[in-house]
């Protein structure tokens, strides 16, 4: 099925979770992860074009819920997300999303899918795409901190894109260590289930702190973070809600996308307003140093920023075309003559 031309407008393609794990498998998870990258990479290099604005976020006592636009100025996106905790005691997910992408020049949607599964595996993949510019070179083993819902997803992508063997898994709750060292097996990699994060962080050159607690946590102490680490912290990504010790902020030279959002929700919210940090696109673009020491510690400061669900969107819509995994979505009123709208309602009456 072809995707209606910019022209055409007959529907609005939506993709729902069943197509999406379609889309995925069609393509393979590795293989989507490595692509992915590539596109939200492609974005970083074109940063200065986009317009960036923190997300709009509505917080309560449980969670918060955000919208989070952004524009090159030819396409538009948003991505409505959620993150609650507390959720995965009610059998709900901490995480769940959807996106729209519209054409500028006329406004028209011309998608709308299902975002849980691609905010997965968009995080995992600005992730990795991170990891290469600043983790250790040769870097083989990864401690995953934190086994819920994004961390196969971030272990898969720091194989397909950053060559990690080893995967050392710890969560407070021994059971989501165990399924996602379920999840992983057969997928190449080795896994170790761990008895602590220490213990994970054992021979680990990446650290990936990926749990979900709205406070401020400590998920690693200063002791914990020896030289020459990368640590990629996902999970701190709201306000009132980080993972590491501020005392490793003060060792670690830093990375952030987008720094207006970042000092609100990431874990430079624990030091000074300007305590200094590095813009990730201007290490892609050559614009700033990444890793330049073999003794220095990286720390990307992941919340997640609207330019890379907009790649996502980009990416799918790409992916789709020629596809029959979309239905197509009756949701913009289509009359002949376009004034017509009140003719159109009295048609549909007889
Ligand atoms: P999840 O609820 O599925 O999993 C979180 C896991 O963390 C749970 O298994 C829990 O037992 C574990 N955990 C909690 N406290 C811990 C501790 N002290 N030590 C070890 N493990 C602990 O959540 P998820 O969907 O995997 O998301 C994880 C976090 O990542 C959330 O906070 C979410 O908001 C954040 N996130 C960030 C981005 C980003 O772009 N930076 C994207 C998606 C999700």
């Amino acid at each position: 099925m072809s995707l209606p031309k910019p022209s055409e407008r007959a529907f609005v393609p939506f993709v729902s979770v069943d197509n999406m794990m379609r889309l995925v498998h069609s393509i393979g998870v590795e293989r989507m992860l490595v692509e992915l990258a590539a596109y939200i990479e492609e974005d970083f290099r074109h940063w200065p074009l986009f317009d960036k604005t923190p997300r709009i976020a509505a917080h309560s006592k449980e969670g918060v819920i955000e919208l989070m636009p952004t524009s090159d100025g030819i396409q538009y996106g948003f991505k409505y997300v959620n993150g609650h905790p507390k959720n995965t005691r009610e059998g709900l997910q901490t995480v769940t999303a959807f996106g729209l992408l519209a054409d500028v020049a006329t406004g028209y949607p011309t998608l709308l899918t299902e975002m849980t599964m691609l905010t997965a595996l968009r995080t995992a993949a600005t992730s990795a795409m991170v990891a290469r510019y600043l983790a250790p070179k040769g870097a083989t083993t990864m401690a995953m901190i934190g086994n819920g819902a994004q961390s196969e997803f971030q272990s898969l992508a720091m194989k397909a894109i950053c060559g990690i063997t080893t995967v050392r898994l710890y969560d407070t709750d021994p059971a989501a260590t165990d399924k996602a060292a379920r999840n992983l097996e057969g997928q190449g990699l080795t896994v170790v289930k761990c008895s602590s994060a220490e213990d994970s962080m054992e021979g680990a050159q990446i650290i990936t702190t990926c749990t979900a607690d709205k406070q401020n946590a400590t998920i690693l102490t200063d002791n914990m973070v020896g030289t020459g680490v990368h640590i990629n912290a996902i999970g701190g990504d709201c306000p009132g809600k980080t993972e590491l010790a501020p005392a490793i902020l003060h060792r670690a030279d830093i990375f952030v996308e987008y720094p207006p959002q970042t000092r609100v929700e990431g874990e430079i919210q624990n030091v000074a307003e300007d305590h200094p940090v590095t813009e990730l696109w201007q290490v892609i673009e050559g614009q700033a140093a990444g890793r330049s020491s073999t003794s220095q510690i990286t720390l990307f400061d992941s919340v997640g920023f609207a330019i890379e669900d907009f790649s996502a969107l980009r990416y799918i819509r790409d992916r789709l075309d020629g596809t029959d995994l979309f239905d197509q979505l009756d949701m913009l009123a289509d009359p002949d003559d376009p004034r017509d709208l009140f003719g159109m309602l009295q048609r549909a009456k007889a």
